[in-house]
């Protein structure tokens, strides 16, 4: 049990009025140079924190404790989502066709809380808090790998993530302890060159719609005959376009589809027959094809331990009943990319549910948070944090 005297630190009132602001000006993934720079700003108001900018529209901010000890990362996406919003909250969007419709807003505000109370309690410290306000959470290929990439984080012991989730009771802290707490999310589009040809003369061209079911067809085989039942994955063909006329047999045919896996060789495994399909698909009828597999993001694994760790300090911090087993996310996340630096753990904090007044789910205009929630994240932040660097 730790003291707990840091809890009236929490800027309430600040971190929502924070929280509004970031909803009311949103921008787009890679744009984010408004919010960046206010976020900036807000971090330099703290005093004392070094702050960089690992990529244009990313901020990085680093308190170093009093005393040596290990280091942890905590990272918020900053970005907004091309959504005409439809909330008619007083501080709705003002960019039109822009929303911060997954709650990324909150998820700023919150770390700005966490980061300006472990500021005060520097002097106590053992160890090394990095903050990093990610740019690019909802844009392929993302900005987590990108802030990787840039090796300006380095010796890092441990990584914490949260996401707002409607569909959960205010202020739930839901943490999966060990193994996938998403899906990965990867992609892929094929054009099948066929040869157009006469409705009534298929013998004189290649159809590239007959070519284009069957491709589908054993798509559907993918994971009901080559990947343990067990498992989450999903291979869903979202898009088929081919064809204009009843008598005419096109030229060509475009799908697209989206897997989803939890486990890194079932996904290689998955790309792998993907691509064995439609190539000897291609290769029966005499098709010709251009394919582009997009790796997007893996699943967020969430280490053991440090799962662990965060669901005791929520507890310590939280009543029981607002710590329920944790349970994965479905949505994907480029939180992934930072289990390349050290374990993680990603935990979803509620939004609100339907019976409280918040139906609408993440990335819907009329998406609508309850703000009550925004103060667990932070309590559970925080006291993961003190505990993390007190062993
Ligand atoms: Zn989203
Ligand atoms: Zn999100």
């Amino acid at each position: 049990m730790q003291d707990k005297s840091w809890l009236k630190l929490i800027p309430q009132q600040e971190m929502i009025e924070w929280r509004r602001h970031f909803h009311e000006y949103p921008e787009l993934s890679f744009k984010e140079f408004k919010t960046s720079a206010y976020i900036s700003q807000i971090l330099q108001s703290f005093g004392g924190i070094e702050i960089s900018h690992p990529t244009p529209t990313s901020v990085l901010g680093t308190i170093e404790g009093e005393y040596p000890g290990k280091k942890i990362l905590l990272r918020a996406d900053i970005d907004a989502l091309p959504v005409a919003e439809e909330t008619n909250l007083p501080f709705a969007s003002k960019n039109s066709n822009i929303m911060q419709a997954c709650g990324h807003d909150t998820h700023t505000a919150i770390l700005l809380a966490t980061t300006k109370v472990l500021n005060q309690l520097r002097s106590q410290l053992h160890g090394t808090v990095q903050v990093i306000f990610q740019h690019a959470e909802e844009q392929v290929p993302g900005g987590a790998q990108a802030i990787v990439n840039s090796g300006q984080l380095q010796n890092i012991d441990a990584v914490l993530g949260l996401h707002i989730m409607n569909g959960f009771k205010t202020g739930i802290i839901n943490v999966v302890l060990d193994g996938p707490a998403t899906t990965g999310a990867d992609a892929f589009e094929v054009t099948i060159q066929g040869k157009g040809s006469h409705g009534s003369m298929p013998q004189t061209g290649i159809d590239p719609i007959t070519v284009g079911t069957e491709i589908i067809n054993q798509l559907h085989t993918v994971t009901s005959r080559f990947t343990p039942p067990k498992e989450l994955n999903v291979v869903t063909v979202g898009e088929f376009q081919s064809g204009n006329a009843v008598n005419v047999l096109p030229d060509t045919a475009f799908l697209g589809g989206t897997v989803r896996t939890v486990n890194e060789e079932t996904r290689q495994s998955i790309a792998r027959r993907i691509k064995e399909i439609i190539h000897n698909t291609c290769a029966t009828y005499g098709a010709t094809y251009d394919l582009n597999y997009q790796f997007a993001y893996a699943a967020v694994i969430n280490d053991p331990h440090l799962s662990k760790l965060v669901k005791a300090s929520a507890l310590e911090v939280l009543p029981e009943q607002m710590v329920p087993e944790g349970i994965m996310m479905s949505g994907s996340e480029d939180f992934s990319a930072y289990s390349q630096l050290a374990p993680t753990c990603f935990f979803l904090l509620g939004g609100g549910d339907e019976a409280e007044g918040y139906p609408y789910s993440n990335h819907s205009p009329k998406f609508m948070i309850n703000e009550k929630a925004l103060i667990n994240g932070v309590k559970t932040e925080i006291a993961s944090v003190l505990n993390f660097l007190k062993n």
